[in-house]
């Protein structure tokens, strides 16, 4: 390392790259699940390992708290949603490599074994073949509670306002994520994703959940190897959409598994926000709960520390994923 390592800045930035699911996808029961294959992250870890020095969270707080300098072109691999993929394919390779990575499981899935809407969502997607079927079935199965729920606009209206294609998902596809995320009332929602869940995967949800997400021995294992823990919400809800006193809930609650993953209270620990949601409030009350770093979901480079609680991130395919 050079004797002077220039600060974070827009010509020396810091790359923060978040994963979801991470699996051997052609020889997994859902091939469709729109996750990164092994052999893709493999590729990848080998062109951050020759192109970028992996650091943890813990030296990114050390730059902002102390200035003191993290190393050239850095990097650090963070891991959402406590995927059982991250203690069987991801933290074996990073071991390998002497990586840290950052994780942030959702808590009530881990504790209660329990199916996250987002996670439901994926699954139901995973097992269909024609999304223009698919969108129209959640149609179908929307129009009866139209009656107890007069407020829900027209089916062209809610086309018009939720079926925007973005850069990953076609139309469709972005119609019916965003109308079972939140684009209904919770109720409707949750009821036509169980009936489309039970219609197309078949799966008990507490079966699918177990299967789903790592449990807390494998997180206190990885813990214990130096792997970093995060927080990431109890519901994996939007906390910019709740009020005061429910996110001050999610956040006591958050620090509490936590405190069930680590042994001991959690201190200056990271909180990746669910869905990339926060607002000033959500800021405000994790300062006073110990937190000391927020990661969003705003796509960009880290140009600067000056806001610690409002750290982009790149996703893992706007990185190459070249074998070395
Ligand atoms: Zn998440």
């Amino acid at each position: 390392m050079p004797d002077t390592v220039p600060p974070i800045s827009p010509a020396n930035p810091l790359t923060i790259v978040m994963y979801h699911y991470v699996r051997d996808l052609a020889h997994s029961r859902y091939p469709q699940i729109k996750g990164l294959s092994t052999e893709r992250f493999e590729g990848q870890l080998d062109h951050i390992a020759r192109n970028y020095n992996v650091c943890g969270l813990s030296d990114l707080l050390a730059a902002v708290r102390v200035g003191r300098p993290l190393p050239p072109r850095p990097c650090i691999l963070t891991f959402d949603d406590g995927f059982a993929d991250h203690y069987t394919t991801v933290f074996p390779r990073l071991m390998a490599r002497g990586f840290t990575g950052a994780f942030f499981p959702p808590a009530r899935a881990i504790v209660e074994h329990t199916l996250l809407d987002v996670h439901k969502i994926h699954y139901i997607l995973a097992c269909t073949q024609d999304s223009a079927a698919l969108a129209r079935e959640m149609l179908e199965l929307l129009a009866p509670f139209r009656r107890d729920f007069p407020e829900i606009a027209t089916d062209a209206q809610l086309r018009a306002e939720f079926a925007i294609a973005n850069r990953f998902d076609n139309a469709d596809i972005i119609f019916v994520k965003r109308l079972l995320q939140k684009g209904l009332p919770d109720p409707v929602r949750l009821a036509i994703a169980d009936e489309l869940l039970r219609r197309l995967v078949g799966i008990d949800p507490s079966v699918l959940a177990r299967e789903l997400y790592m449990d807390l021995p494998q997180l206190r294992c990885m813990a214990k190897a130096g792997m970093e823990i995060g927080g990431h919400g109890w519901d994996h809800l939007w906390l910019n959409n709740l009020t005061p006193e429910a996110q001050q809930v999610e956040i006591r609650q958050t620090v509490g598994f936590l405190r069930q993953v680590l042994g001991h209270d959690p201190a200056d620990w990271t909180m990746c926000y669910p869905c990339g949601g926060y607002n000033s409030t959500t800021i405000a009350l994790l300062r006073q709960s110990g937190c000391v770093l927020g990661l969003t979901t705003r796509v960009s480079l880290v140009t600067s520390l000056d806001t610690p609680y409002e750290l982009p991130r790149l996703d893992t395919n706007d990185l190459p994923f070249l074998h070395g």
